[in-house]
């Protein structure tokens, strides 16, 4: 439906065909006169391309009936309902679906616990059974799916599409290959954290604002990190970019669990800052959240520990803005959802820090974990690949 062809005429024909349901999409309902204005293409070919549009059903026309004031000029709009997209998120406890309509919107969503599974066939037999059932419950055509993005944890091979670890039992796990055996569309596998970040670049930020560059820290069980510099996500030779929570914050300092010491996750994880109370407060437990809950209403011990995090992350966001100098920080984690201050204080942190006042003009943005599904962005992902021609 959206492949491009390999030469010739044929091909620009095809990626013409693309420019054109995209420009629908988003700016519809349009007339083929904007259409041939804005992408510079001739009468004759807008019109021909929008008549196979038309004819495969991935497009209608409305405003075509007469009104008493005259005629309205007939406008274009795309059937958002002519092709699905389904997003995956694989965790160490649980799979997340969602599937997208062509306007990303959501017209189904489930969860599977894979708590019990311990290996790599058990789990992908599983997620098939999730991917059929889904299409089925959501009563949408196997034949319409125009592709599958899956975002995982652990250690991934993008280029083959494997999931090298999950977890403890599952491992090498041929994902990419497994859903193109099975199913005739678009399949891309990617990070689960780089994931989020492109979602927040395409579905927030691209079509609003254009920023080139941004960077994320994530917070959770472990730290994780991605970055964008100029439109591209950064990989490095082996991958490893980005890999935030092993940023070097203090020579000498905590071990981290890869057995380094002094890296970012080593104070700022959940079960770093958790473990600082402990070791305040004697033997007494409280989870993170009733940790910056307790902040929040200035009880010393918590107003410490957080601070201590939030100088941990002003200094790695500061080494990141001397490299990247970026348009946007994008971060996500507990203490920003629950602890009231702490982007003023972390902002106010990394003031201080910067060596020019430039390297601050930047925009915060707070992914929030309780709305966050990473299953959603990973949609993105494939109208990003079938789309951005
Ligand atoms: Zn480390």
């Amino acid at each position: 439906m959206f492949k491009i062809e390999k030469k010739g005429k044929s091909q620009m024909k095809s990626i013409n065909k693309i420019k054109i349901f995209k420009m629908i999409l988003k700016d519809g309902p349009i007339s083929r006169t904007d259409i041939e204005k804005t992408l510079k293409l001739s009468a004759p070919s807008v019109s021909r391309i929008v008549e196979s549009l038309i004819k495969e059903d991935l497009v209608m026309e409305v405003g075509k009936e007469d009104t008493y004031v005259g005629r309205k000029p007939i406008s274009l709009i795309v059937n958002k309902n002519a092709s699905y997209i389904i997003g995956i998120n694989i965790s160490k406890s649980s799979i997340y679906i969602c599937i997208t309509n062509l306007k990303s919107e959501i017209i189904y969503k489930d969860t599977l616990s894979i708590v019990a599974i311990n290996n790599a066939d058990v789990l992908l037999e599983e997620l098939d059974k999730l991917i059929t059932a889904s299409i089925n419950n959501a009563q949408i055509n196997k034949d319409k799916v125009l592709g599958i993005g899956v975002a995982s944890r652990g250690i991934l091979d993008y280029k083959s599409g494997t999931i090298l670890k999950l977890k403890k039992g599952i491992e090498d796990v041929d994902i990419k290959r497994f859903l193109e055996e099975r199913y005739n569309c678009v399949i891309m596998v990617e990070n689960n954290t780089n994931t989020d970040l492109i979602g927040e670049y395409l579905i927030n930020n691209k079509l609003s604002n254009n920023k080139k560059s941004l960077i994320y820290i994530y917070l959770g069980e472990g730290v994780g990190g991605s970055i964008i510099c100029n439109n591209q996500l950064v990989r490095g030779k082996n991958n490893l970019a980005g890999k935030i929570g092993h940023m070097i914050i203090q020579p000498d300092g905590e071990e981290c669990y890869c057995g380094k010491k002094g890296h970012l996750e080593a104070y700022c994880s959940k079960g770093a800052i958790e473990k600082a109370y402990r070791d305040k407060k004697g033997d007494k437990d409280a989870s993170l959240t009733d940790i910056c809950k307790m902040a929040n209403v200035k009880n010393e011990i918590c107003v410490d520990i957080i601070n201590n995090a939030l100088n941990k992350i002003a200094i790695a966001v500061s080494n990141l803005l001397v490299v990247i100098n970026p348009d946007v920080v994008v971060l996500s984690g507990e203490i920003f959802d629950y602890y009231e201050d702490a982007l003023s204080i972390l902002k106010n942190l990394v003031k201080d820090l910067a060596f020019d006042i430039k390297l601050n003009d930047i925009d915060w943005v707070i992914r929030s974990k309780e709305k966050m599904m990473i299953e959603y962005s990973a949609t993105a992902l494939i109208m990003d690949k079938v789309f951005n021609v």
